[in-house]
């Protein structure tokens, strides 16, 4: 039920390029082998799920991730972000918050200072 199972092969992500389906699932969803194309030698392998991938929460491998030292506000901002899309998808708060690992309310919350960006 809800499951992901889409054929992502070749299709990019945010750095990540997927390669091949596992044929593990997390929470229904499958998990891919990816390759990380952040820069010309990285190529690191990750591995994420359809969902993650797709909803934008997993883009690049973990080096390249924290070598981007994202800040506050742009946590919340891609928080945000990935909330939107869910809901996009018809996913209820709880469900969003569910996904986000923040409450219910800090789902709502979250997408309803939606355009309001802080300087
Ligand atoms: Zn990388």
């Amino acid at each position: 039920m809800g499951d992901l199972i889409l054929n992502l092969k070749n299709k990019r992500y945010g750095d990540l390029v997927a390669l091949l389906p596992t044929g593990a699932y997390d929470n229904g969803s499958m998990i891919w082998n990816c390759r990380c194309e952040c820069r010309k030698d990285c190529n690191k392998e990750v591995f994420a799920s359809a969902r993650d991938l797709v909803t934008g929460i997993i883009k690049r491998c973990k080096d390249c991730e924290q070598a981007s030292q994202v800040s506050r506000s742009d946590k919340k901002e891609a928080l945000r972000h990935k909330a939107r899309e869910l809901r996009n998808m018809g996913y209820t708060y709880a469900k969003i918050g569910g996904e986000l690992g923040v409450s219910r309310q800090r789902a709502h919350q979250l997408l309803s200072d939606n355009y309001r960006v802080s300087a």
